[in-house]
Order: structure tokens, then C-alpha cells, then sequence
């Protein structure tokens, strides 16, 4: 049984646990094994009056973090952890720990994350680590729900491909028998290409690789992509999907993460739709002379920017310059591209996808890229491609910015990052 499904209601009933040995406290004629399991803590109480010599021998001895087995009684116990105890009648240890710990799992001694990362197995069995990956669990699922809901269909694309999504240097290259190829920085170019396979709404959950130099608390060089592509749709009708899911994820996140949020100690608002949005333009103004107009806005601008809305909203009309060749104009200067933003941290990018042929070989020119590399994606647009729209949400941000994690490491189970590839 798990520690959940015990309850003092069930005093005098034998029952079978396992778990971890978080704490032993030995007072002599009484000893404490406090167990652990995923949802939480059971107290196994040994008074020496009345168990086996051999049994309580054996307990005191136990290291910590061993993994047990025990048989016993329940009894209703005010003072223990939700109310009951456990009179051990068998106490099996399953594998024993040895000692010293590399990593305390009690919350008495903190340790600074790169100790925790490279302990990172000790370290996610801290109940305040395990409740992270609780909710994105819960995340993921509500994701899925609401995208299937919505008519969407699932799919996987290639993570092994032969050219770059948008032409940048940020690719990680892998021999691939005898020829070169690389990690997929965006499932981007296959998704628009299953809008002229006549799909017309997909969605994928998958890895994406940045081999980005720069070590941040806000990217990883593998993360997780929540991405759409929906036909005969506008920017305007992603960005309509894009809030309610959000809203709808926090929803769901408070209705069955209680125990988890009260474990961070999280106070989630579900954030109210629509979200503001403002232009690039306007948030220039808001910035006062500090960005040139048609430059990105770093980090100080968001910041600033960040503290004077509340919660979610977003930033539309960016100029087409610093888009990718992918993104539809608007006119001569702008482009029919968003971020999603929460704070300062961009949660998700979308657009109107160009999906008119010469304008799209056009634009690939324009950013010093070769079309002949693109023919692959090309040539989809030249048997019928339907308008189409979509973006990106990266659900380590997502995640990160629900839970106010200070650095995006903490989303990630085994992060990689400029440093870190083991464990
Ligand atoms: P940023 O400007 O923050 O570096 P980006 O604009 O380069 O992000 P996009 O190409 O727009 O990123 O990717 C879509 C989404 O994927 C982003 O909004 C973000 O949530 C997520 N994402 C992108 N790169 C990373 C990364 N290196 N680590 C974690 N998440 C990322
Ligand atoms: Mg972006």
C-alpha cells in the first residue's frame, strides 16, 4: 500500500508498505522509522516492550534511504504524519543505502544546484522536487485534453534533419552514417508541410535542441516544444487557442495539484482571457528611447516591460526583419507574429505562416539562405498549400513561470546546459 491510501479510519487493519527511510529517530526503548513514498510520509513505531528483539535490533540499524518493506498494523496515532502509525510485525530491507549521502533529501541542509543536478536521482526525491514534476505531468495531460478536444491530431516528426529551421549557427551536428545532419531545433518546417498534406490541425509535444552558447536560467540546450499548426486560420485565431489553453492548464494545474502547489507554496490565479496585448510599436513606447525600432527586445526591455502588466499577454506586429522567413507580412515593415509573454519570460512565438510559394523563396533569399537547401519543405507549397498559422510554447518557460522557479533547470529533470551532459 501507498502512504496516501492508508488512513487512521483504518486502526487494527494489517497492511504492507514500502518505501524510502527518510528519518530514524532512536530514543532508546522506541524507535521511529519515518517511510517515504511518492505521496508522502508514514511513521513505523517500534516501542521495545513489545516488538520481536531480532526486528528491533535490525531497525536501529537502518541507514537512511534504504528501501523497506513493511508488515504491520495500522493505529490511529494523532501524533504522527495524517494521523496513524505503523506496529511492525516484519521489517524486510529490499536494498540498503550506504552513508554518507551525497545529497540530503531532508530539507535541513540546502544544497546549491549543481550538487543537486549531479545527484539529481537523490535530489527528485525531495517531495518539493517530485511536486515540480507532478504538475508538469499534469501540465502535459491537460495540454493534450484540451488540444485533442479541439480536433487536433498528434503527431511526431523527424528530430534527425539535414537543414537548419531558420538558418541559424544554433544546431547541433551528428554524423549520420555518411553524411552530416543535425538535432531539429523546431518540429516548424514539418508541421507547415502536414497543413498541405491537408491535416489541418496538429499539434506535437517533443524535444527541441538549441546549441546555444549563452548559459541562462531561461534556456536549455534541450527542451520541451508544445507546438501547433492549424490551417485556414490567422494569427489572430492561434493566439485565441494559445490563452485558452493556458487558462485552461492553470485550471486544471489548481483542481488537481492542490497537495503539490501547498507543498511550493504557490498561489496560482488562473489569469483571465483575452490577454492584453500590445504592439511591438507600443512596447517601444512604453520603453521610452531605450530599443532602436526594429531591434529585439532584450532582456532589460522586458523586464521593464514585465513589471507593468500583470500576468500573461501579448506582443504582436514584431518587424518582419527579425522574424524568421516562415512569417508572414503585415505590410512593408511588420509581420503577423506574437510572443506570449509572462513577466519577462516569452512563454511561446507563433505567426500567420507565409504559405504563398514565390514569396516564401523570396523571403528565404532575403535572410542569405539558400532555397535549394529548403526544396524538401518547398515543394509542398507548390501543389496547394492552404493559409495556416501556429507557434511554439516551450513548456520548461511554461512550467517556470507557473510555479515562480528561479531558473528553468529546475523544469527540467536532467537539464542539459552548456556544462551538462551527465547525468
Ligand atoms: P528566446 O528569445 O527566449 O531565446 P526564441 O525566440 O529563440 O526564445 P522560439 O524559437 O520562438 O524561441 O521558440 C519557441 C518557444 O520555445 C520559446 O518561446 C520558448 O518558450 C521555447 N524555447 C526556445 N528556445 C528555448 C531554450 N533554449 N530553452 C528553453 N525553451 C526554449
Ligand atoms: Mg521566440
Amino acid at each position: 500500500m501507498r502512504s496516501a491510501e492508508i488512513s487512521p479510519e483504518m486502526d487494527g487493519k494489517k497492511v504492507t508498505v514500502f518505501g524510502w527511510v527518510h528519518e530514524v529517530r532512536d530514543l532508546g526503548g522506541l524507535v521511529f522509522i519515518v517511510l517515504r513514498d511518492r505521496e508522502g510520509f508514514i511513521q513505523v513505531t517500534l516501542p521495545k516492550k513489545i516488538i520481536d528483539p531480532e526486528t528491533f535490533k535490525k531497525a536501529k540499524k537502518i541507514s537512511r534511504e534504504s528501501v523497506l518493506r513493511v508488515e504491520g498494523t495500522v493505529k490511529k496515532e494523532e501524533k504522527a504524519p495524517n494521523g496513524f502509525e505503523i506496529i511492525p510485525e516484519v521489517i524486510d530491507v529490499l536494498n540498503e543505502s550506504q552513508a554518507p549521502l551525497p545529497l540530503e533529501v531532508t530539507e535541513k541542509v540546502p544544497a546549491d544546484l549543481d550538487t543537486r543536478l549531479e545527484n539529481r536521482f537523490m535530489d527528485l526525491r525531495r517531495p518539493k522536487i517530485f511536486a515540480i514534476f507532478k504538475i508538469k505531468s499534469e501540465i502535459t495531460k491537460s495540454i493534450r485534453d484540451f488540444l485533442n478536444r479541439e480536433g487536433f491530431i498528434e503527431v511526431q516528426t523527424p528530430k534527425i534533419v539535414s537543414t537548419a529551421t531558420e538558418g541559424g549557427t544554433e544546431l547541433f551536428p551528428v554524423s549520420y552514417f555518411e553524411r552530416e545532419a543535425f538535432l531539429n531545433q523546431s518540429p516548424q518546417l514539418y508541421k507547415q508541410i502536414l497543413m498541405s498534406a491537408g491535416f489541418e490541425k496538429v499539434f506535437e509535444i517533443g524535444p527541441i535542441f538549441r546549441a546555444e552558447e549563452h548559459n541562462t536560467t531561461r534556456h536549455l540546450n534541450e527542451a520541451t516544444s508544445v507546438d501547433i499548426e492549424v490551417s485556414f486560420a490567422d494569427h489572430e485565431d492561434v493566439m485565441k487557442i494559445l490563452e485558452r489553453l493556458i487558462a485552461k492548464v492553470y485550471c486544471d494545474v489548481l483542481e488537481n495539484c492542490e497537495k503539490q502547489l501547498e507543498i511550493l507554496d504557490v498561489k496560482l490565479e488562473v489569469p483571465e482571457i483575452p490577454f492584453e496585448r500590445i504592439t511591438y510599436d507600443e512596447a517601444l513606447e512604453m520603453l521610452g528611447d531605450q530599443i532602436p525600432w526594429g531591434e529585439d527586445l532584450d532582456l532589460q526591455a522586458l523586464k521593464t516591460i514585465g513589471s507593468k502588466i500583470e500576468s500573461h499577454y501579448f506582443i504582436t506586429n514584431w518587424p518582419i526583419k527579425i522574424k524568421p522567413f516562415y512569417v508572414m507580412a503585415l505590410d512593408e515593415k511588420l509581420s503577423k507574429s506574437f510572443d506570449l509573454m509572462h513577466g519577462y519570460i516569452e512563454l511561446a512565438s507563433g505567426a500567420q505562416r507565409e504559405h504563398r510559394y514565390e514569396k516564401l523563396v523570396e523571403n528565404i533569399k532575403s535572410k542569405g539562405l539558400h532555397p535549394e537547401s529548403f526544396e524538401f519543405y518547398l515543394k509542398a507549397f507548390r501543389y496547394g498549400m492552404p493559409p495556416h498559422s501556429g507557434w511554439g510554447l516551450g513548456l520548461e518557460r511554461l512550467v517556470m513561470s507557473m510555479l515562480n522557479l528561479n531558473n528553468i533547470r529546475e523544469a527540467m529533470l536532467f537539464p542539459r546546459d552548456r556544462t551538462r551532459l551527465v547525468p
